[in-house]
């Protein structure tokens, strides 16, 4: 008989590994809390090692055909300034899509050959498989994998509350999307004052994906989907350019992402039948740009685990000896990200104007060894599309 695997969450993590415990022949059923899969969203990158698993799902040229290209990045001061404009780099191999368009070309991939729940909830999970649903279903299966995010249940119900795993970052961030009035198109525009980021992001011709991001050194600690909306619309309350109409657009925002920039970093991933993938067991954060990679790579190692091990204590901890080291690598990138796009001083952000000034195209360096430190297996039931 086949095993049973419940996947909780279909973001990104989620049906990447039910694309590949399929595969392996296990009997696969994700349940995902939002009541239909979205599309659009904010863009992501793809790059170094989960380029590889994209391509053995056989999803890759339907990527490479949503690829956001860019023309130009504008840099602008307090005012709204000119600082530097810079044009796209080299590009290489790595792929810039939505977040939706990722997920979609995902939930393709599996839609016919698992059960796909929309808007069902896992409310609480035990070690020995155990599930109760919001709808009060209650049923066992033999394995059962929280792919649910940052903000896990699945961690939370067998680990405990999520503050002990979870590494501040300094920043706080909301993000929505508002008119193109500015008639921007495949560009990005970016403004900062010291500790203070606002970006609008022209993906297309289309609505405008507006970021703004704020240094908080001390963490924020009150509900963050209630009172963030706040804290981010007065700490940018009276500030020059643009800025205040992308506060009156926050506030109405209906499709508002407000979070704090954090890390999730466990001692370990699993408990008995019960393991985590992607932002559940290793959130990066956005700083890196690495969150969707990790997903798709840990997704990738923990179906190969299972698929070469039949028990499944010993996949579990096959899966964190030979992931652990690439997702350390890939969380120790923070610094990077956070120095480069939200400068928190105005001697960091002179810094980074000065090295902007001196650029005509983006640097493509944002390839890094980190990128690419796995080389996938090919294992039992990962077995490559040619
Ligand atoms: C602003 C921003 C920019 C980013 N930029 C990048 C980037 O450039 N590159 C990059 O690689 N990554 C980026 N990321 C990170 C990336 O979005 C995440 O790391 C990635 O989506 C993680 O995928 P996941 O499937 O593990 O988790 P998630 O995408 O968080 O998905 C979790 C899913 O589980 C569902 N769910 C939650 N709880 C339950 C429950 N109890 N029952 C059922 N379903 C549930 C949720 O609805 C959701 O669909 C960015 C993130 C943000 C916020």
């Amino acid at each position: 008989m086949k095993r049973t695997v419940l996947i909780c969450g279909a973001s990104i993590s989620g049906p990447a590994l039910a694309y590949w415990l399929h595969r392996a022949g296990f009997a696969v059923t994700v349940v995902e809390k939002a009541a239909a899969l979205r599309g659009g969203g904010y863009p992501i990158d793809i790059r170094g090692t989960a380029i590889e698993v994209v391509r053995r799902m056989g999803i890759l040229p339907r990527l490479r055909d949503t690829h956001i290209s860019l023309r130009r990045y504008r840099f602008l001061d307090a005012d709204g300034g000119e600082v530097a404009s810079v044009g796209p780099g080299a590009g290489g191999q790595d792929l810039e899509v939505t977040r939706g368009d990722l997920a979609s070309a995902l939930y393709a991939a599996v839609r016919d050959d698992v059960e796909l729940l929309f808007g069902e909830t896992l409310e609480t999970v035990d070690q020995a498989g155990n599930v109760t649903f919001r709808s009060g279903r209650t049923l066992t299966f033999d394995l059962v994998i929280g792919a649910d995010g940052m903000h896990s249940r699945t961690r939370e119900s067998l680990f405990g509350p999520e503050e002990q795993f979870h590494r501040y970052l300094g920043y706080c961030f909301a993000i929505f999307t508002m008119p193109n009035t500015f008639g921007l198109s495949r560009e990005l525009m970016m403004w900062n004052t010291p500790g203070k980021a606002a970006a609008l992001y022209a993906v297309g011709d289309g609505d405008l994906h507006a970021f703004l991001t704020l240094h908080r050194p001390a963490p924020y600690r009150p509900d963050p989907q209630r009172d963030l909306r706040d804290l981010v619309a007065t700490t940018f309350a009276g500030e020059g350019w643009e800025i205040p109409r992308m506060v009156e657009a926050l506030r109405h925002a209906g499709d508002l992402f407000v979070d704090t920039a954090g890390q999730i970093r466990m001692p370990h991933w699993s408990r008995g039948r019960v393991a985590l993938v992607g932002d559940a067991a290793y959130a990066p954060s956005f700083l890196t740009g690495q969150g969707s990679s990790l997903a798709l790579v840990g997704a990738y190692m923990l179906a190969e685990s299972l698929a070469t091990n039949p028990d499944h204590t010993v996949a579990f901890a096959a899966y964190e000896r030979d992931l652990r080291e690439f997702v350390t690598l890939n969380q120790a990138l923070v610094d990077n990200g956070g120095a480069t796009l939200f400068p928190a001083t105005a001697q960091a952000l002179e810094r980074r104007n000065t090295m902007l000034r001196g650029l005509d195209a983006m640097p493509s360096a944002t390839t890094r060894p980190a990128h690419s430190a796995l080389t996938l297996p090919h294992g039992a039931g990962a077995r490559p599309v040619r």
